[in-house]
């Protein structure tokens, strides 16, 4: 068995749950998989995989560390028997640097990767994009991508553990959108829990990462 925890401190963490409780009713996978809410380190203590939800990363980091959960976080994600997706925010929380630094995002320090918040730049300029995912999710060449306040990848640090999935093009410039670290890192600037009614992504996260 298989748990996957979704971190429910802040931002949009139903949203994930329920995309997850909707690929085991209505998918087939290898293992029996649970889904667990986490708001303390002994729910994350019964996880095998962390999902980081899209929020806010200076409150999910000020909350995280007010209530203590911050340094099982710290040992989760670097423990590399575990499997961890960071959306967004939660990509924000993960990263080993911030381009556009803020004292009080005080991060996890795993991924290895200068990030850039606020990219695009204020709410107004959110935007859904429809994405070709193909090239790492068969046959998903048509995912509409929600990108709000949204960060991106300004640097990979160590480009033989972080490999880039997918760019989008910003200024005359590429910048990458969904990165993976070795075998067991995912993270996304844009949000799939967001996607009504599309549980591809979600999918592919069970079975790529969860169940192998
Ligand atoms: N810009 C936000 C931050 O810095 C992230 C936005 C999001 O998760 N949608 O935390």
């Amino acid at each position: 068995m298989k748990v996957i925890g979704v971190l429910a401190l802040q931002g949009a963490f139903l949203e994930h749950a329920s995309h997850l409780e909707r690929c085991l009713a209505t998918k087939n996978y290898e293992v029996e998989i649970t889904i667990e809410i986490v708001k303390t380190p002994e729910d994350l203590a019964k996880c095998d995989a962390l999902i980081i939800p899209g929020g806010e990363s200076t409150s999910m980091s000020l909350i995280a560390q007010r209530t203590g959960l911050y340094p099982y976080l710290y040992e989760f994600v670097h423990n590399s028997n575990k499997v961890v997706w960071g959306t967004c925010a939660g990509l924000i929380f993960l990263s080993a640097q911030l381009e556009n630094e803020n004292a009080l995002v005080k991060t996890l320090g795993v991924l290895k990767v200068d990030v850039r918040r606020n990219a695009f730049g204020r709410q107004a300029q959110s935007f859904t994009k429809e994405c070709d995912f193909s090239k790492f999710i068969p046959g998903c060449d048509n995912f509409r991508a929600t990108f709000i306040r949204a960060p991106v990848v300004e640097k990979i640090l160590d480009p033989i553990a972080v490999k880039s999935l997918y760019e989008l093009s910003m200024n005359g410039k590429n910048v990458v959108v969904a990165a993976q670290q070795n075998h067991n890192i995912l993270v996304t600037s844009f949000h799939p829990e967001l996607a009504d009614n599309d549980i591809r992504f979600h999918d592919w996260f069970i079975r790529q990462f969860v169940c192998k």
